[in-house]
């Protein structure tokens, strides 16, 4: 029986004994068979979790100590790195480069955080008055449900377990069911270095069986989400009834706006990896380009020439230079996506196909060009999370911000001038959370990271990422008591 969960420091199966097959998206091969996890287990993991946070040793080690603990655990992810890379990449079918790169970022974030979490020792407040002593304490929030996606499986839950533990909380981690191996390689880290019986818990299986406990809980304090708008939603609702904390990192439609003054090369190298790294799967994906008009043709004609020579491949083929969508289910959705768009008037410059020979096995989308898009197109509203960009013109400034702005999302933009002012303009009046000028996608995790709008509800990463994970406390304290007088000593 395959025990793959973990819970109060112990593996366990879960109670149904239900199992699930994870396959590679990139030809279907058997990666492993994990425990499908429902509520009782999540219920479960939860009470080990509340138990820890209540009575044991982690929330009141010093925060220092805490700090060092998370440098331990990055530094044996760069000790086992390969065999991590090797995980993400047979659970997403994405490149093992890419999942190297990953593999460091999540080493980084797990150093910035083991940095940060013995610098803040709280904030004297001057009350104004002698005979007091104001400060605020940080403290841990208590119980988190950290819920993660496919797309970025190890990084987007080290987004959230690193601030989590630096805060001196415990955790019950649920990350898609589609891609578990790597978090449960986190949770036999985290007791190699160190972690108590408890603190950091694991769950798997379906969102509405094994995730739904976390938001609705009275007993878990703060829920973190990333994933897709409908479900953030319904986690928020959930989380409603019992008011707890609620972070969430939604998606995007991020315009990538490109001015006749770009240097062109450097513009056009990154709208294809804007819009096509990781086949598009990724949140802040540069889906929508915005061209200014007198560029447009030789800018479109040279991205559509570049995006037909992209090679699709499995993830330990050296000449490939993109993967997989995660799923049949996924690729029928992008599939649907380019045809409505198509229908609505888009013009289908390249891709709208699927991988054949060697690639018939896996879920392959070409990469897809859609031309001449109208604000209020399907393709233009609602994110595709594929291998797509859509094309839209703009004569003036003003009209590329408008066009920016034109999405109730608000996750990130691009920018792409020479003309340092114009930069700063845009960058300003672009209401998304992150704003690259001449560049595209990079993150840092002394950085902040989330979205304007329904792009989400917090910020991950940089200090206020450690925030989220604490409550601020205002300890008052008069040295020198008085009567106040208030109420006048009389007979009643
Ligand atoms: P998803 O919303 O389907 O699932 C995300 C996670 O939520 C999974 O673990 C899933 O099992 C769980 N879940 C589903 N229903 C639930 C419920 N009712 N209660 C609790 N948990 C539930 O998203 P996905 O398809 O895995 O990921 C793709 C989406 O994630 C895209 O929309 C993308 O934009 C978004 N995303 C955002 C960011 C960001 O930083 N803003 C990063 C990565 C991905």
């Amino acid at each position: 029986m395959s025990q793959t969960l973990f819970i109060d420091g112990r593996w366990e199966a879960a109670k149904s004994g239900a199992v699930r097959e994870i396959r590679c998206p990139a030809d279907g091969a058997l990666v492993g068979v994990v425990s499908e996890g429902g509520r009782d287990d999540t219920e479960r993991a939860i009470q080990a979790a509340r138990r820890a946070f209540d009575d044991g040793p982690w929330p009141r080690t010093p925060a220092p100590e805490r700090g060092d603990l998370l440098l331990r655990v990055a530094a044996a992810l760069r000790e086992r790195s390969e065999e991590f890379a090797r995980a993400e990449s047979l659970d997403t079918g994405k490149r093992i480069v890419e999942s190297r790169i990953d593999m460091s970022d999540i080493a980084n974030c797990f150093d910035y955080y083991g940095k940060l979490a013995g610098l803040e020792a709280g904030r004297l407040v001057d009350a104004g008055d002698a005979s007091v002593v104001s400060r605020i304490a940080y403290e841990p929030v208590g119980v988190c449900g950290l819920i993660s996606p496919w797309n970025y499986p190890l990084l987007q839950a080290a987004w959230k377990v690193a601030p989590a533990l630096a805060a001196g909380n415990t955790f019950v981690l649920k990350p898609s069911e589609l891609t578990p191996h790597t978090a449960m390689l986190l949770m036999e880290v985290l007791t190699d270095v160190g972690v108590p019986a408890g603190v950091a818990n694991l769950v798997l299986g379906p969102g509405p069986e094994a995730g739904a406990p976390l938001s609705e809980s009275p007993d878990v304090d703060l829920v973190s989400f990333t994933g897709g708008l409908h479900t953030g939603r319904v986690i928020a609702a959930a989380a409603a009834s019992t008011v707890k904390k609620v972070a969430l990192e939604l998606g995007g439609k991020n315009p990538n706006v490109v001015f006749a003054d770009a240097e062109f090369d450097a513009a056009l190298d990154n709208a294809l990896n804007a819009a096509f790294v990781h086949s598009g799967q990724v949140c802040s994906a540069g889906a929508r380009l915005v061209v200014e008009e007198s560029i447009h043709d030789v800018f479109v004609d040279e991205l559509v020439r570049r995006a037909k020579g992209i090679r699709m491949g499995g993830p330990f083929d050296d000449s490939a230079d993109t993967g997989p969508l995660i799923s049949a289910a996924h690729r029928d959705k992008v599939t649907e996506y380019v045809r409505r768009g198509v229908e609505e008037g888009a013009i289908l410059r390249c891709g709208g196909t699927w991988g054949e020979g060697d690639l018939a096995d896996g879920f392959y989308y070409a990469p897809t060009v859609l031309d001449g898009v109208r604000s209020g197109m399907s393709v233009v509203v609602d994110e595709g999370f594929g291998p797509v960009v859509t094309v839209e013109t703009f004569t003036t400034e003003d009209e590329a911000v408008r066009i920016g702005n034109d999405t109730r999302y608000g996750l990130a933009a691009g920018v792409w001038t020479q003309d340092a002012g114009k930069a700063q303009r845009v960058a300003q009046r672009l209401r998304h959370g992150t704003v690259w000028i001449n560049d595209f996608h990079p993150y840092l995790p002394q950085a902040e990271w989330g979205g304007f709008g329904e792009s989400g509800i917090g910020r991950e990463l940089g200090p206020t990422g450690l925030a989220e994970y604490q409550e601020a406390k205002h300890i008052y304290q008069n040295i020198k008591p008085q009567v106040t007088g208030w109420f006048p000593d009389r007979e009643g």
